[in-house]
């Protein structure tokens, strides 16, 4: 049985102590998401062992070993987020292409069906986008910025959104798809992610 240490007693952008992986009073001024949960860390080698085996092994099976580690991150916001959509993070067409699957795709639909919450599949990427690994933390934030749209006509009509991806280490690209869904409506905006870097 795998186990994983659950992160949501710190703030995402300082990593002081918060309660439910909110952002902290100074940091959520400048953050257009309210809150970041992980069902682990990406430091501890079985989180981060299971997450490239998924990625780069085209393992389809572990994304619904890993889906209810990712309801777990869930509902680690509490009762904050009211009546949400699931909201995955694409891949670019060239990465999807070469992977034949979107992880963060599959990991929203795995934990959508098992604790009823809807998935909208709208974000798409305006523009390709280097791997934010090979990046330093300032290049990354302009590798993404403005790289998200949200399909045409689509409006989230108020209602909170959490995004989905599977590890989150600096923010850039949920900020940057955040600011996306802000634009079509979304009411507040939070992330759960497997493992955060
Ligand atoms: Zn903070």
């Amino acid at each position: 049985m795998i186990r994983f240490q659950p992160m949501h007693d710190r703030c995402f952008g300082c990593r002081r102590p918060s309660g439910n992986g909110r952002f902290c009073f100074l940091c959520a001024r400048a953050w257009p998401v309210v809150g970041v949960t992980a069902a682990g860390s990406y430091t501890e080698p079985v989180v981060r062992d299971t997450i490239h085996a998924m990625k780069y092994r085209y393992a389809r099976i572990l994304c619904s070993a890993l889906a209810p580690f990712l309801e777990s991150a869930i509902y680690l916001h509490g009762d904050a987020p009211h009546d949400p959509i699931l909201v995955p993070l694409p891949l670019s067409r060239r990465r999807y292409t070469w992977r034949g699957f979107n992880q963060a795709a599959l990991l929203a639909e795995g934990a959508g069906s098992r604790a009823g919450w809807p998935v909208a599949h709208v974000l798409t990427r305006v523009r390709h986008t280097f791997p934010q690994a090979e990046l330093s933390h300032e290049e990354r934030h302009a590798n993404v910025a403005g790289a998200f749209r949200v399909q045409d006509r689509f409006s989230f009509e108020g209602r909170d959104v959490i995004l989905i991806d599977d590890v989150a280490t600096t923010g850039s690209t949920l900020r940057a798809a955040a600011e996306a869904c802000r634009t079509a409506a979304a009411g507040n905006v939070y992330a759960s992610v497997i493992a955060i870097g």
